[in-house]
């Protein structure tokens, strides 16, 4: 007992420290590429250039050619907390900058061989600095043209256990990879050269057009598949570039959110981004997007993450309502504009048979030459052209028959259409539904025989609480008996049956969400499967009569070319389509 020491608390050596702190910041390569490119940034640099060996393990060397630092700024660059972006107490509370905490450079010199060389404008020469495994070097003039090169050797050459963690050189050289694209997606003014093992990986000249930038990082089939669009909110902005509906990729590694230029990967920023494209996509498909979220510096706190990726809205729930009505409204404009030149968002094979790509506008007059695909696409909505003003896309088609019991076989202004008329059916009994609840004017049909539900005491509590929310979307609930509900209205929208299930699910919904962006989009979901499952059934011979309503009522809805669940609601060949099929045009 006695032979315990009685003191067991020791303070860390600051080598030590900076060891600890570096494994937060500096998880791999990739991570040091982040911090580095940051900092140019933050210096104001308009060229970037990054030098990668073996897979960053070895060299890592970015120059850049902005402000630079002069020798007492180098000095002081590579200790621990020293900064230049933070000059008073309050600035936490409003970071501007990428960086702020004074950390990366230290943290980084304390796992590698790391040296500065950096020129500021007013000085004749630059300066130099080394820091071995945490250990300054004096400071040396040396030749240099303005800015700054910073260069990492043997990276973790003193923390072999986190070497070993490393994976796969050609994992490692994505993650740089990654690193660059996020930076460069954000910063289109901006040089970025990656060169890795002598040979040039990417090379991104400034452009005056962001979505350039797109084309350059993306790659041309994606890029084309994105319209630009911005809404403004009061003091939120949100930006970007977003993949119209039915272009969707089974992954979400085309979604690039930013908080103020900041790459973040954030949840709320990605649950609004997904909310806004809510029925749109088929289940497990992602859009593609690039989405700037531009706000107060004081309304968002950057500083929750070691690695910055994550931020905290001071509003959360504001800024996701604006975030999705922003890409909702974005959307609805692109689906309600059709393209005068038809492109497609993704390639194609002349021999697949594909969904018919919404009509999608570039906003901007020279898009329509500078889009021109490099395939024809093989389905897409035909312009205005050949429309009557007062006709609608659909209305303006003549029904020629219907087919198997559930297409209508239509003739259009540019070819040949088919229409799901279920899949037609379910968008619009759902769009309708949802401007009714929109309005907060469902309306209601009264049951002849009320439905009754039973329920734990828990759920009878909740819907003791949310009985006027419930109302709200149309179901009136009456108190019958001690452990049930009975259901005495119903939508009118949604056809006769048993409701109790559904209103079973809604009641479970409650228990799980708080905001009313989320109940929403509950039980929108639910409302929507409700309506493709039982609105009509498929094989249904319609009335001539009855498939002109269809078509009338397609256009009086947003986003007629796709059912509640992304299936299309179209598909449309084009004369040249045609042509191609009937091998007169090769
Ligand atoms: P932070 O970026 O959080 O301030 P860093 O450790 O990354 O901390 O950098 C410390 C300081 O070094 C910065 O505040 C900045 O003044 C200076 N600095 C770092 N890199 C550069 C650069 N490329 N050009 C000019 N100054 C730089
Ligand atoms: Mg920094």
């Amino acid at each position: 007992m006695g032979a315990e020491p009685r003191v067991k608390i020791q303070i860390l050596s600051d080598e030590m420290a900076s060891r600890i702190a570096a494994g937060e910041v500096v998880e791999r390569p990739a991570s040091v590429v982040k911090e580095l490119i940051e900092n140019s940034l933050d210096a104001g640099a308009t060229e970037i250039f990054l030098w990668i060996e073996k897979s960053g393990t070895s060299v890592i060397r970015v120059t850049d050619n902005g402000a630079g630092m002069g020798a007492e700024d180098l000095d002081l660059a590579v200790e621990r907390h020293a900064t230049s972006k933070l000059k008073e107490d309050d600035d936490l509370f409003r970071i501007s900058t990428l960086g702020f905490r004074g950390e990366a450079l230290p943290s980084i010199g304390s796992v590698s061989k790391l040296e500065i060389v950096s020129r500021i404008p007013a000085a004749s020469s630059g300066y130099r600095i080394a820091v071995d495994g945490g250990k300054k070097s004096e400071i040396r003039p040396v030749a240099a043209t303005v800015g700054t090169t910073v260069e990492i050797r043997e990276i973790f050459f003193n923390t072999p256990a986190r070497r070993k963690f490393l994976k796969s050189p050609a994992t490692e050289l994505s993650h740089i990879c990654d690193a660059v694209n996020r930076m460069a997606l954000a910063y289109p003014e901006v040089h970025f050269r990656l060169q890795h093992d002598g040979r040039t990986v990417a090379d991104y000249v400034s452009v005056a057009d962001p979505k350039d930038r797109l084309s350059q990082v993306l790659g041309r089939e994606v890029a084309k598949g994105l319209s630009a669009f911005n809404r403004d909110q009061g003091a939120l902005a949100v930006h970007g570039f977003l993949s119209s509906a039915p272009t969707s990729y089974p992954k979400a590694r085309y979604l690039y959110t930013f908080v103020n230029r900041r790459y973040v990967r954030d949840k709320v920023l990605t649950h609004a981004l997904l909310f806004g494209y809510d029925t749109l996509l088929m289940k497990g498909q992602y859009p593609a997007a690039v989405l700037f979220l531009d706000l107060p510096f004081e309304e968002v706190d950057v500083n929750v993450h070691p690695a910055k990726f994550e931020v905290r809205f001071r509003r959360q729930s504001e800024v996701h309502e604006a975030v999705s009505r922003a890409i909702r409204q974005a959307l609805k404009i692109e689906a309600k504009t059709p393209a005068a030149s038809g492109f497609a968002p993704w390639p194609m094979a002349l021999n697949t048979v594909c969904e018919s790509a919404p009509p999608y506008a570039f906003s901007g007059a020279g898009a329509q030459n500078d889009s021109a695909p490099s395939r024809h696409p093989l389905f897409s909505l035909p312009g205005r052209t050949g429309i009557e003003e007062s006709e609608g896309f659909f209305s303006s088609m003549r029904v020629l028959g219907q087919i198997l019991g559930c297409y209508l076989v239509c003739a259009s202004a540019q070819g040949l259409a088919l229409i799901d008329q279920h899949a037609a059916h379910e968008r619009i009994a759902f769009e309708r539904l949802r401007l009714q609840l929109d309005k907060g004017q469902v309306e209601t049909q009264s049951l002849l025989i009320p439905q009754s539900v039973e329920l734990s005491a828990g759920e009878m509590m909740l819907v003791e609480q949310k009985r006027e929310l419930m109302a709200g979307f149309g179901f009136t609930l009456v108190p019958f008996g001690p452990g049930a509900y009975a259901i005495t209205s119903a939508p009118a929208l949604l056809p006769e049956g048993d409701y109790s299930q559904l209103v079973r699910r809604m009641v479970a919904e409650l228990a799980e969400v708080d905001t009313s962006a989320k109940l929403r989009e509950h039980l929108e979901d639910r409302l929507a499967t409700i309506a493709c499952h039982s609105v009509i059934r498929a094989n249904r011979a319609l009335e001539p009569d009855e498939m002109r309503a269809l078509l009338r009522d397609l256009d009086q809805i947003p986003f007629a070319t796709q059912c509640p669940h992304g299936r299309p609601v179209l598909i449309e060949w084009r004369r040249e389509e045609l042509e191609r099929l009937f091998k007169r045009l090769v």
